[in-house]
């Protein structure tokens, strides 16, 4: 198998090539790209030795060639992302990215034929429509690699019937139980310290929020052809069952596991095999009660917001997902509050006019409006 990993410096990017390094022996990597820690990717270059690595621009191309041995090919810049997603041998796209910038390769890359382990779901937040067409009409597989929705298509292997209803468990964040006004005062430092999970940043304000798990209902109606009134989210603070397919006799398949993400990667690249590991085994005489409690909509605003933007569609996901990310990186530089995350996604709901998604033009033109509308302020 030949993968390339876009986004390997980050969480899931390291996990993918730790996850490679222990249980897919032979298995080549043809392309990295990193962003901002040039010194990672120049030690995941010396070692799996790439032909094709991607850096943002000249300067971390020169610290690159700095730190580490490497003759192939360094592609820089925008274009040069989407030529490091397509221009190589690749089976399998590993897209690790975070954020908007994870959208257009992830399309070029399905152009180009090539299957998608998809991590980035910001991908199918504001585009899902339209790259699950394009995926359908060029036979490309799209895996999961988020572990929700890996738990759901692995309760589907092997099922003709067609889910009565999907059960997406969440967390519940670091402030699950908090009251409202201790979580308005919450630090970008009080927002990081996730309960169960070890993240890039932007994942975890998302988790801390509850956004993560509207982005993801938005993902799962892509991924399974489902409407948003078929998936309810439950929250299972425990993070043992990863999501439930409940199916119209009244049966409901969990995939249960340790919180290790380690587990989706896999599956995402080698199923319907499954590969052995030695990754710690769940010990059900020790790992206590698995509880479970709805959420709570008042304190976490941005899954209202995204359950709404679920169900009116078009290009309103888009908006949100491009809303969210700014509003997320101010929080991170304690440029504005927690709640003032959910009250500018509210903001623009109130103003925007949703247009129907028939090409990337048209989540383009969404992603200006949702530009302008912050630079208004
Ligand atoms: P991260 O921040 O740790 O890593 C992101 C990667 O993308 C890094 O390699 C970074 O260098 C690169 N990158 C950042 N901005 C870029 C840009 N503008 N252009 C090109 N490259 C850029 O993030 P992560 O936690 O690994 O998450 C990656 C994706 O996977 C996200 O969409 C997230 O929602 C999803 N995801 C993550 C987890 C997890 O456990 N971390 C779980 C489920 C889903
Ligand atoms: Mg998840």
């Amino acid at each position: 198998m030949k993968i390339s990993v876009l986004g390997a410096t980050g969480s899931i990017g390291l996990q993918t090539l730790d996850t490679v390094r222990s249980c897919l022996l032979g298995t080549n990597i043809v392309a990295l790209s990193g962003y901002s820690n040039i010194k990672a990717l120049a030690s995941l270059v010396d070692e799996f030795k790439p032909e094709v690595v991607w850096v943002p621009d000249r300067d971390a191309t020169t610290r690159l060639l700095e730190l580490c041995e490497f003759s192939g090919e360094i592609l820089t810049g925008e274009d040069g992302l989407i030529s490091c997603a397509t221009e190589t041998n690749a089976d399998i796209v590993v897209n690790a990215l975070v954020g908007r910038a994870g959208l257009a390769p992830t399309l070029a890359a399905i152009n180009a034929g090539k299957n998608i382990a998809l991590a980035n779901k910001e991908t199918l937040v504001s585009a899902g429509e339209l790259v699950m067409n394009i995926a359908r009409e060029k036979g490309i597989r799209i895996t999961p690699i988020d572990s929700e929705h890996s738990a759901i298509w692995q309760c589907l292997q092997g099922s003709s019937a067609l889910p009565e209803k999907i059960i997406l468990t969440a967390s519940g964040g670091p402030f699950r139980g908090w009251g409202r006004e201790r979580i308005a005062v919450a630090s970008a430092q009080d927002a990081l310290k996730h309960p169960n999970w070890d993240m890039g940043a932007k994942i975890t304000i998302d988790s801390a929020s509850l956004m993560n798990k509207g982005l993801e209902l938005i993902e799962a109606m892509h991924l399974f052809a489902q409407p948003p009134e078929k998936i309810e989210i439950l929250v299972h603070p425990q993070s043992i069952i990863h999501s439930m397919v409940q199916f119209c006799d009244g049966s409901v398949m969990a995939q249960m596991g340790l919180p290790d993400m380690r587990l989706p990667i896999l599956y995402a690249l080698s199923s319907p095999e499954r590969v052995a590991t030695n990754f710690p085994r769940l010990d059900f005489l020790n790992c206590g009660a698995l509880t479970f409690e709805p959420p709570n909509l008042e304190n976490f605003p941005c899954l209202s917001l995204a359950i709404h933007a679920a169900k009116t569609g078009g290009t309103l996901p888009a908006v949100m997902n491009f809303i969210n990310e700014w509003a997320v990186n101010q929080f991170l530089q304690n440029k504005i509050s927690f709640y003032n995350i959910s009250e500018i996604i509210d903001k623009a709901f109130d103003i925007y006019n949703v247009r129907t998604v028939t090409s990337l033009n048209d989540i383009r033109e969404a992603e200006s409006w949702a530009a302008e509308f912050l630079e208004r302020g």
